[in-house]
C-alpha cells in the first residue's frame, strides 16, 4: 500500500474563496471553501446531514464559508477553524484526498 500523501503547501486564494493545497506526491488541489465548510467531518455536522436526509442543503453564511484559522494536527490532519466560530472539524489527510476536485481518485463531483 502506497504511503498517504500529506500536504506540502497549503495557501488560501487571493479572494479567500479557495484552497489551494499542494501534495507531497505532486497532486494539486484547489478545494472551494463552500466544499471543505459543506464536507465537515465533525460530528454536529455529520449528525445533522444524517438527520436530515440526502437531500438536505444545508445553508451556510459568509462568515460560515470563511477560514479564520488551519491548524495542522500532528503529521495526520488539519483542523479548520472558521468566522462563524466552527472549530471542530478534523480533516484527516485520506479525507481531504478525498474531496480534492482535481483527485483522479475522487468519484463524486
Ligand atoms: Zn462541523
Amino acid at each position: 500500500m502506497p504511503a498517504q500523501p500529506s500536504p506540502v503547501r497549503i495557501r488560501l486564494s487571493d479572494d479567500k474563496k479557495t484552497l489551494h493545497v499542494s501534495w507531497s506526491d505532486g497532486l494539486d488541489c484547489q478545494y472551494p471553501l463552500s466544499l471543505l465548510r459543506k464536507k465537515c467531518p465533525c460530528a454536529t455536522c455529520t449528525t445533522e446531514a444524517k438527520a436530515k436526509g440526502p437531500f438536505y442543503i444545508p445553508l451556510f453564511t459568509a462568515d460560515a464559508m470563511a477560514l479564520k484559522e488551519i491548524n495542522p494536527q500532528g503529521n495526520y490532519a488539519v483542523q479548520f477553524v472558521w468566522h462563524d466560530g466552527h472549530h471542530t472539524g478534523i480533516y484527516d489527510y485520506a479525507y481531504l484526498r478525498g474531496l480534492c476536485p482535481e483527485s483522479p481518485e475522487t468519484s463524486e463531483a
